[in-house]
């Protein structure tokens, strides 16, 4: 028999656990988590506070999964991990011995370490905590604003503005999201927003908070001296490993959990997986961080069959997103320019003023690409992506699509009109994909 402990419990904590139990069925898995809730979609968040979906809809779990994989989920937060003992130290002052160790503790959300960042009203949107206290404020808020400009912060503002409390995005950048969206895609998004009086004060960044005698929150200073007036603020700069537990513990970390493709840590019976992972792979100077839903479960399957003895390793998948700002539909392919790398990109407006895409190429082959509009699919990149083709054929086949698309208006309306009549959401958000419940349970 093995003690297996996982931190987590989320997807992949819970695909770990699912993989453990098939290899090992005998053995006792415990599971340790700081949020109460039984295994939930956080990809769902923000259609529960848009009213898309009841509560419930969000979980993937109930207690029968838990008693089916032979587990036990204790709700406590870690606060070290003695790893020479073989014990974790927890919040409550109780130690939790193990034999297998797994991290499966994903991220938290940044600070800005400005004043009054505590005060009531300010909020990260990450967690089902989180999302409850959002939507109760929204009953009373009468300004919001949400600081930084990401796929998190979009989907604030959007429930906000569906919410009907007049909100505006603080961006530190000169236009949208520029990591996924191109300078042209990023203004595309901004104007779309303005549209619907979501207004962006770009190249800003918090001074401070105020606060009135309540200790609430009652306006946002920017860096320029500007005074927001707000009530409600919901910070979404980006998100860190949660592994403040480890300091101590010898067990290497740097901007995540240092792991091989395995997901061995340098510890032989403690692993990590998910979005606190950060991946060495063999002969890649460069390691990987990937903070998405779809890569977590297949890192915790790698990870369970690893801790039971098995042998197997973590694919790195192709990079691809997909989302919505407001009612644009976005998507990514692949690799697209970031620091590291000096990529090219060129980029195709379609006539009709709505599709824009921006094709990244080394010399003549595509590596990735990214779009915003109607006239094509995720697929359509994956395709030229996959097949490396050529950045002439690329704008040869899109010039094409695009040139049908000239004042084709009506599909966009269509999606809209799609969102706003389901009552469930999209579980797995990248559509192609089986449920996400098949996957993950
Ligand atoms: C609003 C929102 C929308 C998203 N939408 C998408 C999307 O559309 N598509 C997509 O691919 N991804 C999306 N993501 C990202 C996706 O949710 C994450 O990639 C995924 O949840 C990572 O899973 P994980 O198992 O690594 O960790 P997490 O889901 O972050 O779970 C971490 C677990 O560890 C526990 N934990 C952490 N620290 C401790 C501690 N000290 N003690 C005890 N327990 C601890 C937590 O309670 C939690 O159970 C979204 C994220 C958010 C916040």
């Amino acid at each position: 028999m093995t003690n297996y402990v996982i931190i987590g419990n989320s997807v992949a904590a819970n695909a770990a656990a699912r993989r453990i139990h098939d290899l090992d069925p005998e053995s006792p898995i415990t599971m340790v988590s700081d949020e109460p809730e039984p295994y939930y979609s956080r990809c769902g968040l923000m259609y529960y506070v848009m009213d898309h979906c009841w509560r419930r809809d969000l979980y993937i779990a109930d207690q029968e999964h838990y008693r089916r994989m032979n587990a036990t989920l204790v709700h406590d937060k870690v606060t070290g991990v003695n790893a020479g003992a073989h014990e974790l130290q927890l919040e409550s002052g109780d130690t939790m011995p193990y034999d297998k160790l797994l991290i499966a503790s994903g991220t938290r959300g940044n600070r800005l370490g400005v004043e009054n960042e505590d005060a009531d009203g300010i909020h990260d949107f990450v967690t089902l905590a989180d999302a409850d206290k959002i939507l109760a404020e929204t009953r009373t808020a009468r300004r919001a604003m949400v600081i930084g400009g990401g796929l998190i912060g979009a989907e604030a503002a959007e429930v906000l503005h569906a919410l009907k409390v007049p909100t505006s995005f603080l961006i530190r950048e000169d236009y949208f999201f520029p990591i996924l969206c191109s300078e042209l895609q990023g203004r595309c998004v901004e104007e779309r927003f303005a549209h619907h009086n979501v207004s962006m004060h770009l190249q800003r960044l918090v001074d401070r908070f105020e606060v009135n005698e309540a200790g609430h929150v009652s306006a946002v200073i920017d860096d320029a001296g500007d005074r927001y007036e707000v009530d409600l603020v919901v910070r979404s700069i980006g998100v860190s490993a949660a592994m403040e537990f480890l300091d101590g513990s010898g067990i290497e970390s740097d901007r995540g959990i240092l792991v091989d493709e395995c997901m061995r840590t340098s510890d032989a019976d403690v692993f990590a997986a998910g979005d606190c992972a950060e991946i060495k792979f063999p002969g890649q100077e460069r390691t990987v961080i990937q903070k998405l839903w779809y890569t977590a479960q297949p890192m915790g399957w790698v990870a369970g069959e690893m801790m039971t003895g098995g042998e197997c390793h973590y694919e790195q998948t192709t990079p691809y997103t997909s989302a919505m700002f407001m009612d644009l539909d976005f998507c990514s392919h692949g690799e697209v320019p970031a620091p590291w790398n000096d990529y090219e990109e060129h980029n195709i407006e379609a006539p009709n003023g709505l599709d824009c895409l921006r094709l990244v190429h080394e010399d003549e082959r595509l590596v990735g690409a990214t779009f915003l509009g109607t006239a094509l699919t995720k697929e359509d990149l994956e395709h030229m992506v996959s097949t490396s083709m050529t950045l002439s054929a690329a704008i040869a086949s899109v010039q094409r699509v695009f040139g049908d698309k000239v004042s084709d208006r009506a599909p966009r309306a269509r999606i809209g009109e799609r969102r706003r009549l389901s009552r469930r959401p999209p579980f797995w958000p990248f559509g192609t994909r089986r449920t996400w419940r098949e996957d993950c349970l």
